[in-house]
């Protein structure tokens, strides 16, 4: 069986993952690391919770170990981008880990936060730099920070940040930075987009697939109930009660829609919280620590603010609306069954959703087990057909499209526009 010290990392970082408690490499991090150690780009298909951020981190750990020295004031030896505040938290928590046995600096920068603060600590240079992508162009415009040391890019997340319409921040960055750079590109999903992407970043890259794109986590037991829109809280909070013990993601569209929800099932005597792009910095770390140790067992979310997150212990992801863009599917139920354990992922589709869970299974190629009310048959003028408006829920009654209204009602991102719906 293949080990740490056999992947041919520095010494002090096989004793750190055996202080994580990691005996074994994941499948990414046995695939990734000779490759990335050989310095070549690579291309990583992978879905958060396979343990890609240590497949990346530890050879790149390793190259900075190889040629010692401390960054110059303001610049940056290796620079991951990563699409969302917590998830650059989550990136410098773990590579923090990684480096405490070594003179390495991990620094972060987000939006959201002093950007004071950030330009004092970057003042001192960065061995390793975790950022957002807007946030990292404000401070190099404040000429806080350069990039043109930077030999070493990991893109993290790289599907999302493509949605989120962070194109263009990413076109800027790259211009900024060092050659010759090694880049490292992770994705969980790989629309066409992503395949121009990879070739203006990344130079004859090694691919390494650990599941196919769009395949869920095989330990995910996935279920739909079909029910009316305005049943659909009675049913969740029946769900939620019959699982004692159980830590719940649920996921809703819009970041107005996980207020009401949180609301409601506050109300119905849950301990829940809600985390979206309208919350500030210390209410989504306030909540995402609650969640963590277990304070709240209900943290109802919208995608862009759980994309990526690492909450170890979660037993159960309920789509309480389906997504408008399949492949959030596979996000979001990928936050449960990770590290190896089981986990469940709880559809609940109105006769209006019909059409984006057939997106999601045909992305996935299954079907999805029905375990409450009846699946509707599609109707001639499809009960897909949004913009009617109409179609039947379980009792037969009507049901009525969720259309947004109102702007905060929109689907959450850094846009308001609407995403187009990809081709699976
Ligand atoms: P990631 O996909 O990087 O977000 O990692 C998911 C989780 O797996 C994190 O909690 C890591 O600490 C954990 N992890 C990463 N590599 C290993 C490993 N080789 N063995 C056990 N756990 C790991």
């Amino acid at each position: 069986m293949q080990d740490f010290q056999a992947l041919g990392l520095h010494s002090r970082l096989v004793d750190a993952v055996a202080a994580l408690g990691y005996d074994q490499p994941t499948p990414i991090q046995a695939e990734a690391i000779p490759h990335v150690l050989a310095g070549r780009d690579l291309m990583g298909l992978a879905q958060t919770g396979t343990g890609k951020t240590a497949a990346f981190g530890l050879p790149l750990i390793t190259h900075l170990l190889a040629a010692p020295g401390r960054p110059a004031p303001r610049t940056v030896k290796a620079l991951i981008l990563a699409p969302t505040r917590e998830l650059v938290n989550q990136i410098a928590t773990n590579l923090r880990a990684l480096v405490r046995d070594t003179p390495i600096r991990v620094n972060h920068v987000v939006g959201g936060m002093s950007i004071n603060g950030q330009i004092r600590t970057l003042s001192h240079g960065s061995d390793i730099l975790v950022a957002t992508p807007g946030r990292l162009l404000d401070l190099v415009k404040r000429q806080a920070v350069r990039l043109d040391s930077a030999r070493y890019l990991v893109l993290d997340e790289a599907d999302q940040m493509l949605d989120l319409g962070f194109i263009h921040a990413l076109r800027d960055i790259a211009r900024l930075l060092g050659s010759p750079r090694q880049t490292l590109l992770f994705s969980a999903t790989m629309p066409a987009q992503m395949v121009e992407i990879s070739r203006t970043y990344l130079t004859d890259p090694v691919r390494v697939q650990v599941a196919a794109p769009g395949k869920a986590a095989d330990k995910v037991d996935q279920t739909v109930h079909f029910v009316e829109t305005g049943d659909k809280i009675s049913l969740l909070s029946k769900l939620l009660g019959a699982e004692t013990d159980s830590l719940s993601l649920v996921f809703t569209r819009t970041k107005h829609g996980a207020d009401k929800l949180a609301k409601k099932l506050e109300s119905a005597g849950y301990a829940v919280g809600a985390i979206h792009g309208n919350k500030s910095q210390g209410q989504r770390d306030r909540m995402l620590k609650a969640f963590r140790d277990g304070t709240i067992r209900v943290l109802v979310a919208t995608d862009v603010a759980a994309r990526g997150l690492d909450i170890p212990g979660v037993t159960h992801v309920y789509n309480f609306d389906l997504p408008e863009v399949a492949e959030n599917y596979v996000h979001r139920i990928g936050r449960t069954a990770r590290a190896g354990a089981d986990g469940k992922a709880v559809a609940l589709c109105a006769a209006a959703e019909l059409d984006l869970l057939g997106a999601v299974e045909k992305l996935m190629g299954i079907t999805v087990p029905t375990v409450g009310g009846t699946r509707p048959e599609p109707s001639r003028r499809g009960a897909s057909s949004k913009s009617k408006g109409k179609g039947r829920g379980q009792s037969g009654r009507p049901v009525q499209a969720q259309q947004p209204k109102r702007a905060d009602e929109r689907p959450s991102g850094r846009t308001s526009r609407r995403r187009p719906r990809r081709a699976a």
